[in-house]
C-alpha cells in the first residue's frame, strides 16, 4: 500500500487532511461542537490562512488555541 493512501485512511477529525478526505461541511464534523478542536471545515480553511498552521503539515489536528496563536502572529 502506498503512503499517500495511508496518510488518507489515517486522516483524523479536525484537520485539513480530513477535509480533503471528504469531511467538508460545516455541521457534519463530529467535531462540530468539540470546544477544543475545529472541524475539518474550519481546520482547511484556517491551514490556507496561516502559515504557522502550515509548518506541522496537513494531519495535525487544529485546536482553537493554536488558531488564536497563529491569528496573534500574522
Ligand atoms: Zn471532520
Amino acid at each position: 500500500m502506498s503512503k499517500t493512501l495511508d496518510v488518507l485512511e489515517a486522516a483524523a477529525h479536525g484537520t485539513p487532511a480530513g477535509f480533503v478526505d471528504g469531511c467538508k461541511s460545516r455541521g457534519g464534523c463530529p467535531n462540530y461542537l468539540d470546544r477544543e478542536v475545529l472541524t475539518c471545515f474550519l481546520a482547511h480553511r484556517a491551514y490556507a490562512h496561516y502559515y504557522l498552521l502550515r509548518e506541522q503539515g496537513p494531519e495535525v489536528p487544529i485546536t482553537r488555541a493554536m488558531l488564536r496563536q497563529a491569528k496573534r502572529r500574522s
